[in-house]
């Protein structure tokens, strides 16, 4: 029996719903650029973008669509026949094909209730599958949709011919354990693959899909970084680096390429990346308290959960207010630091660091070790010749 965890597969949305993010625009070489960075790094699906902005958006996707990739290219539609034709256009072979599923949301966009929305879906995807387009399709604001409507809608979208549907956590409104409960009922109502996508409003889009998976989902819509409307997705990189730590799924994403990919698509969208951003922060392998750099010289494992390798990186030691005589000594080995030095050199790095509030860089602490040193080392000179 094959005993190997299973798969799970990852669409990212980057350039579709993380280009909706608040002023972010990608331009025409940033969107296939990035398309080609997330087709190395092994995701299996991008959504590329939306053809009803126009015609250079159709152009790009196109451009995609046409690049060569590994990966499925899909563009994401509203369910009109105008928005499957600009699919169409830009030559893609997969679209998503989006639909309200709360009350609230059909009335408001469609002014229709569950029975004409279910209508208007068979129509659409009959429409997109009679034109040799693989439909999948988005349930918006899934999380406030009753399960019945929820069920109606996945029989209109097996019935007419889409391979899979998404339960969209459209304003982030979830928590793990209705997350989980949530997909386990839908995937009870349907034998189409479910993909969850989530949004980051209270922070729990990474936890909500690791219990979409946990619930049924095989598919995993995320964007670099979580770059997305209001506070985002669920990041890509948090998600490829959980499933692969827990080890109850597997995906195809390269975890050595996620660092490179996260810092080319912050640059794209003119966005800083938080210091301790999960997975890839400046510093997140980084380590100032004396107690976690003594254990971690001794045996990385003692302070180590995430291997820094996986990810290219490498633990760094940095000074500053925690920092003990085992992290002076692991940067300044090399300068034969005396005790007296070392302690004085110490309580200047602390003091300093302090003062700043930041760490004190490792050039910097070895410049005021040294000198302690000199001064110590003069001192002594000294006193041999005036005893
Ligand atoms: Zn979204």
């Amino acid at each position: 029996m094959d005993s190997s965890p299973p798969r799970i597969f990852v669409n990212d949305t980057t350039l579709r719903d993380g280009e909706q993010a608040p002023g972010v625009a990608f331009s025409f070489d940033e969107k296939l650029a990035i398309a080609r960075a997330l087709d190395a790094a092994g995701i299996d699906e991008i959504e590329a973008g939306t053809p009803a902005m126009g015609r250079d958006e159709v152009n790009t996707i196109a451009a995609i669509a046409h690049a060569g990739l590994s990966c499925a290219v899909m563009a994401w539609c509203r369910a009109l026949q105008s928005d499957v034709d600009g699919a169409i256009a830009a030559g893609v072979r997969r679209v998503n094909i989006s639909v309200p599923a709360s009350c609230i949301q059909m009335h408001v966009k469609l002014n229709a209730g569950p029975s004409e929305t279910a209508a208007r879906l068979r129509r659409i995807v009959a429409y997109a599958r009679e034109r040799g387009l693989e439909v999948a399709v988005g349930f918006e604001d899934s999380s406030r949709a009753t399960p019945h409507d929820l069920a109606l809608l996945a029989r209109a979208a097996r019935d007419s011919g889409a391979f899979r549907l998404r339960y969209a956590d459209t304003l982030g409104v979830l928590e793990p354990f209705g997350a989980f409960e949530a997909i386990r009922r839908l995937s009870e109502a349907t034998n189409l693959a479910i993909e969850f996508h989530g949004h980051d409003d209270l922070g729990l889009a990474t936890a909500n899909t690791l219990a979409a998976l946990r619930g049924g989902a095989r598919h995993a819509s995320v964007t670099v970084l979580g770059l997305g409307e209001r506070a985002g997705n669920a990041p890509l990189e948090e998600i490829a680096v959980a499933v692969a730590q827990t080890g109850q799924f597997a995906t195809h994403v390269k975890i050595a390429d996620l660092n490179d990919l996260a810092a080319s698509v912050a640059d794209c969208a003119g966005r800083a990346i938080g210091e301790a951003k999960a997975i890839v922060g400046r510093d997140i392998f980084s380590h100032e308290s004396g107690v976690h750099v003594s254990g971690l010289l001794k045996d990385a494992r003692a302070y180590q959960a995430l291997d820094p390798a996986a990810l290219g990186r490498r633990h760094a030691i940095v000074i500053g207010k925690h920092s003990g005589l085992a992290a002076l000594r692991a940067i300044c080995g090399d300068l034969d630091l005396d005790p007296e030095s070392e302690a004085m050199a110490l309580a200047e790095i602390r003091a300093l660091a302090q003062r700043t509030k930041r760490a004190v860089p490792v050039d910097h602490a070895r410049r005021i070790a040294s000198a302690f040193q000199e001064i110590i080392s003069a001192r002594r000179a000294d006193s041999r010749v005036w005893p």
